[in-house]
């Protein structure tokens, strides 16, 4: 049995004080040994601050991105070795926006799995397909080529533990979300193309993840899906209340 995932995905929102407060404020609220791993992805510079208020919770904080070295002439990135460092157990890699608008490619992203692994962090890996892809039919072999070459190398063993997020771009806080059924059938395909990179059971292991406008009214749709097993949440991630809320849902 795959255990629930629902990540939070806070993009650049938040101040220091906002992001341990929203920690503190729901942190009593997600039950010990609950049975869903509840994940909040916020900007780098409050990862410390949260992690430490989060300690003794079933919450866990992620990053957004990270680079591929573990150190070196990379103004502004963010190593993760000093992830690591600090204990921070999740970490995004290769959602769209980061992939639009700052260079990620599909090399990069592989390079950024294995960084991730070395340093004992667990991906959540972003693939998905433009508006115009879907509607010329290409949504098959975008994410095909997205999951051949992010997970390129990887043992089965680290391909177990990858937490794949397909998320449809035109979904991304749009408001227009995939159908269950839509975005069921495409983790399917995915689940599928693991298998064929891997084997069955190894495919069986990957928690794949639905991403695009999920809220409170829309998650249970989603979660009841057999591919489907949790959410990467932006905008609905923002609010104490409505987080929980898709926690909740997830168990
Ligand atoms: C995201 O940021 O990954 C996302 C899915 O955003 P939203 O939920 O706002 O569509």
């Amino acid at each position: 049995m795959r255990k629930p995932i629902i990540a939070g995905n806070w993009k650049m929102n938040k101040t220091h004080e906002e992001a341990v407060s929203f920690i503190e404020d729901i942190k009593e609220k997600v039950p010990a040994g609950s049975k869903v791993d509840t994940v909040v992805c916020a900007p780098a510079l409050f990862l410390k601050s949260m992690n430490d208020a989060s300690e003794g919770s079933d919450v866990a904080v992620g990053a957004q991105t990270m680079h591929f070295e573990d150190n070196g002439a990379f103004t502004g990135e963010i190593s993760p070795e000093a992830l690591a460092d600090l204990s921070i157990p999740y970490v995004i890699i290769g959602h769209s926006e980061r992939r639009e608008m700052f260079n990620e490619t599909d090399d990069s992203v592989n390079k950024k799995l294995h960084a991730a692994f070395n340093h004992k962090l667990v991906p959540i890996m972003c693939c998905g397909e433009t508006l115009e892809e879907r509607e010329s039919d290409k949504t098959e072999s975008v994410v095909r080529g997205q999951v051949e070459k992010g997970f390129a190398g990887l043992s089965k063993e680290q391909a177990a533990q990858v937490v794949v997020a397909y998320e449809p771009i035109w979904a991304i806080g749009t408001g227009k979300s995939s159908t269950a059924k839509d975005a069921n059938e495409t983790c399917g395909t995915i689940r599928r193309i693991l298998s064929e990179l891997y084997d069955q059971e190894t495919a069986e292991a990957v928690r794949i993840q639905y991403g695009g406008s999920v809220k409170p009214e829309n998650i249970g749709g989603y979660m009841a899906m057999e591919h489907i097993d949790g959410a990467l949440v932006g905008g609905a991630s923002l609010k104490p209340d409505a987080f929980l809320q898709l926690v909740e849902a997830g168990s």
